[in-house]
């Protein structure tokens, strides 16, 4: 038997990796009666919000990127600060690659259009930056900048859920959502100022000349979880990371083509005497390599004397069946290692590994709109975040939040290259 509550939340946010947890926040701190589930333990390491540290930076090559990151940077320090510790950590960022790459030349656009200071740095002058530490092929540059950084990932993911418990939302974990939809049982939900709400089979509208003021809810989304449980909302915010396709094609027959994928994270050791050197707090920068194998990386932060370096491919998996493998591109990497930094990184092995997934569409842009259909705008989906998400989790809070709540972003945020609408056309 189903045990419906008659509670009626504003909200329900269902997913509580990093998206989630900030769309909950966002939603809690403006009042509105929030209901956060997820469906393993709150900070599993089964989907892509765990671990140590996500970068964060400006160089993107698409420019609608751009305001959302900076508002993300504001965002992470105002959150943080309300919390109390830190989870955001500055860098600088360097971008290398061969000089005519199409990804180097789109940021080098990006920086000028935005008027981001930066420096274009040969060989030369990038060894004598960085006093050895970092080498790369003569006919290479590199891209640097103020803004990159380091955001500690779980604890991030903890601040959010923190601040929206503080906030009143209510947090319900080990709860996998089966089924969404709307509310079969014919009710009418009235809601008054004082967030009082009454339920009649029928309602009678009688308000004479306030009838356009009177806010249309259309409706309230009920979501049920695997042990019969099921919780009512206005509206539903669906932020299921490599679980989208399948959630959102049960319960609504959509398809949105984002594809799971297992990436794995490596640390590497720092030679013996130069770990200081590659710390964060100091001039080591994160990076990203473009061309050939795409790798990226953060300074030493998390394990002291260990740098995170990463390929940015990985195997499409299951995100149910898991492959938990040994990675891809391993040799390019390891060559990779051993020519970018002098010998001054063990490239043998890594130290440390760490599996996650990244949640692909075919563009790589993130999905962010009403599910629509039977649902109209009642349900909001987030997700599609291919692997360059974390760092835009405060903004993509806000806009979940506020799609749900007030049907539009404020200020203007233009969400519009994240529509469902644009794989219509593409492979499904
Ligand atoms: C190795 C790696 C490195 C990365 N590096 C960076 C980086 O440097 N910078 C950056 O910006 N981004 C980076 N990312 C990407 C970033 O981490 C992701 O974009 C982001 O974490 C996605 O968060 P999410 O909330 O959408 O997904 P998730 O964290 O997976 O959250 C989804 C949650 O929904 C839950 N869920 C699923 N189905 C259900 C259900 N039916 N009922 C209830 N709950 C459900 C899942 O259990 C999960 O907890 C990286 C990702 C990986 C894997």
């Amino acid at each position: 038997m189903q045990n419906v509550s008659d509670e009626l939340f504003d909200v329900i946010i269902v997913g509580g990796g990093v998206m989630g947890s900030a769309t909950a926040y966002h939603a809690s701190k403006r009042g509105l009666k929030t209901l956060l589930i997820e469906q393993f333990d709150f900070l599993h390491h089964r989907g892509s919000s765990h671990g140590e540290s996500r970068t964060i930076r400006a160089n993107y090559s698409k420019p609608y990127y751009y305001p959302l990151v900076m508002e993300s940077y504001t965002l992470w320090q105002q959150v943080q600060a309300q919390i109390g510790y830190n989870v955001y950590f500055p860098a600088h960022q360097l971008d290398m690659g061969h000089a005519h790459d199409h990804t180097l030349l789109k940021i080098l656009e990006n920086c000028s259009n935005h008027g981001i200071p930066h420096e274009v740095l040969n060989r030369c002058q990038l060894a004598e930056k960085f006093s050895g530490r970092i080498d790369f092929p003569d006919d290479s540059i590199g891209i640097l900048n103020e803004f990159g950084g380091v955001i500690k990932a779980t604890k991030a993911v903890a601040m959010f859920q923190t601040l929206a418990h503080k906030n009143g939302a209510v947090l319900k974990d080990n709860k996998e959502i089966t089924d969404i939809k709307k509310d079969e049982r014919g009710v009418v939900v009235v809601s008054a100022s004082n967030n009082e709400t009454f339920r009649g089979k029928k309602c009678v509208v009688t308000v004479g000349a306030w009838m356009s003021k009177l806010k249309d809810e259309r409706g309230v989304v009920v979501v049920s979880a695997s042990n019969n449980e099921t919780f009512r909302g206005k509206k539903c915010v669906v932020t299921v990371g490599a679980w989208m396709s399948k959630l959102v094609k049960k319960v609504s027959g959509v398809e949105i083509p984002i594809k799971p994928v297992e990436i794995h994270v490596f640390y590497w050791r720092v030679k013996e005497g130069h770990e200081g050197d590659f710390a964060i707090g100091g001039d080591f920068p994160t990076f990203s390599s473009h061309g050939g194998v795409h790798v990226f990386g953060t300074p030493s932060l998390e394990y002291p004397g260990l740098v995170k370096i990463v390929v940015d491919s990985g195997d499409k998996c299951d995100p149910d069946k898991r492959e938990w493998g040994p990675g891809v591109r391993m040799n390019e990497l390891k060559e990779w290692i051993k020519e970018s930094f002098n010998g001054l990184v063990d490239w043998r092995e890594p130290v440390v590994k760490q599996a996650c997934m990244y949640s692909m569409t075919p563009d790589n842009d993130y999905v962010v709109d009403f599910l629509g259909g039977q649902f109209g705008k009642d349900v909001v989906v987030g997700g599609g975040f291919s692997g360059h998400g974390f760092k835009m989790a405060p903004v993509i809070g806000r806009i979940l939040a506020e799609l749900a709540v007030d049907g539009v972003p404020s200020g203007g945020t233009d969400i519009s290259p994240f529509g469902i609408g644009r794989f219509n056309n593409s492979q499904k």
